[in-house]
């Protein structure tokens, strides 16, 4: 049987067949964060939906090609920039460097290429020439340049595919220069922003007047500088399919219209919104939650990772700190059956156990059906437990039910520390931490903290000492 995915494009589950007529390699594209600000749990639940379906088809024995941009130029970004007085370079950095060290802790695998807008510029140009040489993209009066739907359309292309948007039923929608928009201003769209004050020193040179790229284009260059003209999967959460995702595909298709009917991509998933306590998260309703505040609870980036791997990612997923609650008790069942596993099998190897695999993979084959595969997961957990406390099992049985774990947990990437021990890189950061606490250095032994906690660690200051503890222990 073979992977079943709910495509986008057409709205319906289709059969998973990459481009590569070998059928090994499969190219994929999810749209990167948007370095402003600390990544809140809904974008953690996009990353980490992208994480598991790279996890499910390397799993499957594809050869991936993982590219995930950063934008690190946009209109928020330029907003920030101002506010704050630093450069662009300054400003975004900390933001990458933040986003990379919450990545990391989620245990997302690393992207093979990632992608800075600030460095694809030319790129960017370049696309850009192509759709002004075939007619579809303008320069306005303020040296401006927009995507044409208008000419798009009549020269073949077919924009509000991905939407299914009904041109017959819409106003003509008025030019847009930002970047976010709705659908029922589906509207000619800005490529090239030419310089205004506002935007300080964050300009390029372009064959039509300094400025810098709309938001949209920055996806389109780099996907395809990448991965080539086509590629097999793009990814993203569905608050980007429109107008993010639609001006992608008549950008990349538009600028060699009439030329290649290749599709830009065949395959286009997007995760479902998050809510918290049932609620829209919102700051202003006081449950927004940056991975950073979840990590100060005291909860563990392997806890915030099954609780988000635990639900379809085409349902709205209802975060509640009852559930994170939840995952903890979840993770220790299977903690705690490893470890009598280890116990048992000592020393003794043996390969994974069909039947579990094959449930598995049947349940995950199905446009990853993570409900049903976590549910497989758990009655067979429950099943060893029975069977270690009736009967006992014997080492090379044990081994085999190990070696399936592993084989099921390098798709679920759930970091669990068998030992307990304390690495020696732990140690040493908490011993620096400690240091510059007592050098009154706070910000530098925040930081510390931060760096240890990324790893699923967490230092607890008590009246005897430094304690530290792995995170998946309440
Ligand atoms: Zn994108």
């Amino acid at each position: 049987m073979s992977i079943k995915v709910f495509n986008t494009l057409s709205r319906n589950l289709e059969d998973f067949i990459p481009l590569d007529p070998n059928g090994k390699q499969v190219d994929i594209y999810c749209c990167g964060p948007t370095v402003y600000g600390y990544i809140h749990i809904g974008n953690i639940r996009t990353f980490v939906f992208s994480d598991l379906v790279r996890r499910y088809l390397e799993f499957s024995g594809y050869e991936v090609r993982h590219v995930m941009n950063i934008t690190d130029v946009e209109d928020k970004i330029i907003r920030r920039v101002a506010e704050t007085g630093k450069s662009l370079t300054e400003f975004t950095q900390v933001y990458e460097k933040a986003f990379l060290r919450d990545f990391k802790s989620m245990n997302c695998l690393s992207p093979h290429h990632m992608p800075r807008a600030t460095e694809h510029i030319q790129s960017i140009i370049d696309l850009i020439g192509k759709l002004m040489h075939k007619g579809i993209a303008y320069q306005v009066q303020d040296g401006s340049i927009y995507f044409s739907i208008e000419k798009y359309r009549s020269k073949g292309g077919q924009y509000g595919r991905l939407i299914h948007l009904n041109f017959e039923e819409m106003r003509p929608g008025d030019r847009v220069s930002q970047d976010e928009y709705d659908k029922e201003s589906a509207a000619d769209f800005a490529l090239w922003k030419a310089r205004v004050p506002e935007d300080g020193e964050v300009y390029w040179p372009s064959p039509w007047g300094e400025g810098r790229p709309g938001w949209h284009i920055e996806c389109s260059a780099m996907s395809m500088k990448i991965l080539g003209r086509s590629f097999d999967l793009h990814l993203g959460g569905e608050d980007l399919v429109f107008p993010h995702h639609e001006d992608e595909i008549a950008q990349s298709e538009g600028a060699d219209l009439g030329e290649n009917d290749q599709p830009f991509v065949k395959y286009w998933m997007h995760g479902a919104h998050l809510q918290v306590e049932g609620r829209k998260m919102s700051k202003s309703l006081g449950n927004f939650h940056t991975l950073r505040d979840l990590f100060d609870q005291g909860f563990a980036g392997v806890e915030v990772r099954y609780l988000l791997t635990s639900s379809h990612y085409r349902e709205t997923f209802n975060f509640t700190m009852d559930g994170l609650r939840g995952a903890r008790s979840a993770m220790s069942r299977i903690k705690e059956c490893l470890e009598k596993l280890r116990e048992v099998a000592g020393e003794t190897k043996s390969t994974p156990t069909e039947e579990v695999i094959s449930r598995f993979t049947e349940a995950m084959d199905d446009d990853l059906n993570v409900s049903k595969a976590w549910g497989i997961v758990f009655d067979w957990i429950r099943s060893l437990n029975k069977q270690i406390a009736d009967t006992g099992l014997n080492p090379t049985q044990a081994a085999a039910a190990l070696a399936s774990w592993d084989r099921i947990n390098s798709v679920f990437g759930l970091p669990f520390d068998p030992s307990d021990e304390i690495p020696e890189e732990i140690l040493k950061l908490a011993e620096l931490r400690q240091e510059a606490r007592q050098s009154r250095e706070f910000e530098t032994a925040d930081k510390l903290r931060d760096q240890i906690q990324s790893k699923g660690w967490r230092v607890e200051d008590s009246p005897t000492g430094i304690k530290i503890k792995p995170f998946q222990i309440s």
